[in-house]
């Protein structure tokens, strides 16, 4: 019997923009909103299109490039082991595996890792560890926050407290109660008996570069421990040194019961992992959680090379110092640009919240060859690599304002 398939598209030799563009209207889901820019090639902090012109990414890979594109280490790494070994089945050990779960652990809290391959998925493996945490008290329930964001897959979605995400997907898994970020009274009232668990990110990324106080973060510690709570810290766009902390949850001094990573962990290559205390990770027993890609070993060697890079080029140190900069300038260039209402921050993440549309600044940055992200509609967000040097980040900061200048309010 003849397969069925559509005619493929002859390419031509050197394709254009325009001709890729037209390929993904024909095959690819049309699921993003994306900006017409085929990138090829990518070193650092810089980025090159289909047809040479440079870039530079002050967002590179979505909060994924805390180590810019193709660090020589991480290609190093994934070199060697593509030449030894791809895949392990978990039915097996394997010797990448154990090493970065003990690497995330030496980083973090005492506890145990379970690996998959992206952020929603350790959403999911976090709700599901909870609940069975919480089972034979009857507890389900988990308090999660307005405007936060942890993922599209159901259950992530069901814990995100923005309707926009949620609108004709019900019905949703029950079990979430959202309240106001920041607001330790608001927490305090939602816990029922049937509570189990509080998530959050310590900093709301696609939230709009929201910041949790120390002391929220302290008095959620608190009451979870005087009601047998369990803190998730959704780490997956904060993590790995991103704030100048290894961990954001680190600035306040407490330590989450549950952590979820992904984005920056693998340097590009997808992995995910969940860090969580012994005692709460044993109700997981053989059998009731699996991924067959989690904790692939080149996934995991991608990881120890990031974590590697993080100390051996002194990242952390890095982030502070930058993210200083960058506040400090951008907050002299706030009373001069009269709409720019605020600019936070911590470390290398970054907000600047607009009193217009910020999508159009993104265009024209753009046009200008730097490359940054708007959130929220109005607020700008930059998460540049933590390896970008202090001329580019001069350079990117130069178009921005230039381009923040020209904008009528
Ligand atoms: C990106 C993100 C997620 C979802 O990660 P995916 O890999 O896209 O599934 C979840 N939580 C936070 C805080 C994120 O920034």
């Amino acid at each position: 019997m003849a397969v069925m398939m559509t005619k493929p598209t002859r390419i031509r030799k050197a394709m254009k923009t325009a001709d890729v563009l037209e390929q993904y209207g024909r095959y690819v889901m049309n699921t993003y909103v994306r900006s017409p820019l085929v990138l090829v090639k990518g070193k650092g902090s810089r980025v090159w299109d289909l047809e040479g012109r440079e870039y530079l990414d002050l967002f590179p890979g979505w909060g994924v490039g805390g180590l810019g594109h193709c660090h020589p280490w991480l290609m190093k790494a994934l070199r060697g082991q593509a030449g030894r070994l791809f895949h392990v089945a978990n039915t097996y050990y394997q010797m990448p595996q154990w090493k970065l779960a003990r690497a995330l652990v030496e980083a973090s809290f005492d506890g145990t890792v379970f690996f998959a391959n992206s952020g929603a998925e350790m959403v999911e493996s976090a709700i599901k560890l909870a609940r069975r945490w919480g089972h034979a008290e009857g507890r389900h329930e988990i308090i999660v926050m307005e405007r936060s964001f942890h993922g599209r897959t159901t259950g992530a979605l069901s814990a995100t407290g923005q309707p926009k995400y949620q609108e004709g997907f019900e019905p949703l898994l029950p079990g979430f109660v959202c309240v106001p970020f920041n607001d330790l009274e608001a927490v305090k009232r939602a816990v029922t008996p049937k509570t189990v668990a509080i998530l959050l990110e310590p900093i709301q990324g696609e939230g709009g570069v929201r910041i949790a106080g120390d002391e929220f973060l302290r008095g959620l510690r608190a009451l979870a421990d005087e009601r047998r709570l369990l803190v998730i810290a959704d780490e997956i766009q904060t993590g790995m040194g991103r704030t100048g902390t290894m961990f954001a949850y680190q600035h306040a001094g407490i330590e989450p019961d549950i952590m979820l990573l992904a984005k920056t962990l693998g340097g590009g290559f997808p992995i995910g992992a969940m860090v969580a205390k012994r005692a709460i990770a044993d109700v997981l027993a053989p059998g009731t959680h699996a991924s067959t890609f989690g904790g692939n070993p080149l996934a995991c060697v991608c990881g120890l090379a990031v974590l590697e890079a993080l100390e051996k080029e002194r990242l952390l140190e890095r982030a502070v110092h930058l993210g200083g900069v960058v506040l400090e300038r951008l907050t002299a260039f706030k009373a001069r640009c009269p709409i720019v209402k605020e600019v936070r921050g911590r470390g290398l993440m970054i907000g600047i919240e607009l009193s217009v549309d910020g999508r159009p600044v993104v265009e024209e940055c753009r046009l200008r060859r730097v490359l940054i992200n708007c959130t929220q509609e109005r607020i700008l967000r930059l998460l540049p690599a933590l390896t970008i040097t202090r001329a580019q980040l001069d350079r990117g900061l130069d178009v921005l304002e230039e381009v923040l200048s020209q904008v009528e309010g």
